[in-house]
């Protein structure tokens, strides 16, 4: 497989205003130096608790909201280097499902209206061939053609976001963000929509980047996981490999915390101590060394590097 994207050192960096006059003081690091790569088809899994950064990270990417540093080479494109008119059109070959559809859906359009805008930004269609593309796009997400003047309170969670899949598609994509795409929904629909994703994915021969903070939906549909802490990246593995031996003591806090499907089976619970320190201030050296059951002395001052521990797989931390 070849490489369809790469991240090279991606940083965004807030300023945090105070004071009367909006002075910059301490800058958050949201995303603070990530680089991975993605091949084409394969579907990887940025994971990791509320607040580490994955979310800017994947629309910066996207270059939803603009990165401080770094670049982002798509089929060896610096797409950084894209004036907005460039930009524009080359946002056909990257595109976002986002977490909640209803919020991402303009509750006063039609679901016709909604799947149009696509089309109407990027290609010049006519009425009817508009309606047969929306109808197509229903189609293959599994909603009846027939409910496409209907808006979208009148459907359920799970329908939403099939139309935000839909939306997503509309212009043939060649990477997707899903960001949280099933979080939002009822466990009994959560299945069916990644099913739907991962036969969509095949058909239409999509990459995805796939950002949640539940392990056992990452552990269903990814190919390989990259975990985040304040937003650095602290592990990258193949899916199998990181289930079955985490290396870094965050990840093997996180897996512990899963649910065994023996109920027979016992499994030690590494419960961390603390809440995720500020980003405004995050400690010194490695920044988990405040919650880490494993920390050192020198874990205090020294930032760990990353390091490949074997092909495929990365780790920052002193114990490697
Ligand atoms: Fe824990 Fe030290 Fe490794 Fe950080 S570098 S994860 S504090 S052992």
């Amino acid at each position: 497989m070849s490489v369809l994207l790469e991240v090279r050192n991606l940083k965004k960096h807030y300023p945090v205003r105070k004071g009367f006059f909006g002075r910059t003081g301490a800058v958050v690091k949201a995303v603070d130096g990530v680089s991975l790569s993605i091949e084409t088809g394969e579907t990887l899994a940025i994971v990791g608790e509320s607040g580490c950064g994955k979310s800017t990270m994947g629309r910066s990417i996207l270059r939803l909201i603009e990165p401080t540093d770094g670049e982002i080479l798509f089929e060896q494109e610096d797409i950084r280097k894209l004036n907005p008119e460039q930009m524009r059109r080359f946002r056909t070959k990257m595109q976002i499902v986002f977490q909640d559809p209803y919020a991402s859906l303009d509750p006063r359009w039609t679901i016709q209206k909604i799947l149009e805008e696509p089309f109407r930004l990027y290609e010049k269609l006519s009425a009817p061939e508009l309606k047969e593309r929306v109808e197509q796009l229903m189609q293959v997400v599994g909603l009846s053609p027939y409910h496409a003047d209907r808006f979208p309170h009148e459907f359920s969670g799970g329908q939403r976001q099939r139309i935000g899949i839909a939306r997503a598609l509309a212009l043939k994509p060649q990477f997707v963000v899903c960001d949280e795409p099933v979080s939002a929904l009822d466990v009994s629909i959560r299945a069916q929509v990644l099913n739907l994703m991962e036969d969509l994915q095949e058909q239409y021969s999509l990459t995805y980047m796939f950002i949640s903070h539940d392990l056992s939906v990452v552990k269903f549909i990814s190919d390989r996981v990259g975990v985040m802490y304040l937003g650095r990246l602290v592990e990258l593995a193949p899916t199998d490999e990181l289930f079955a031996e985490p290396l870094h003591p965050y990840t093997k806090a996180l897996i512990s915390a899963l649910p065994l499907p023996d109920p027979e089976a016992k499994r030690e619970r590494i419960i961390l101590s603390g809440d995720v320190p500020n980003p405004q201030n995050p400690p010194s050296g490695c920044a988990f060394h405040s919650r880490c059951p494993s920390a050192r002395p020198e874990c205090k001052s020294v930032t760990p590097e990353w390091k490949e521990v074997s092909p495929g797989r990365g780790v920052a931390c002193l114990l490697y």
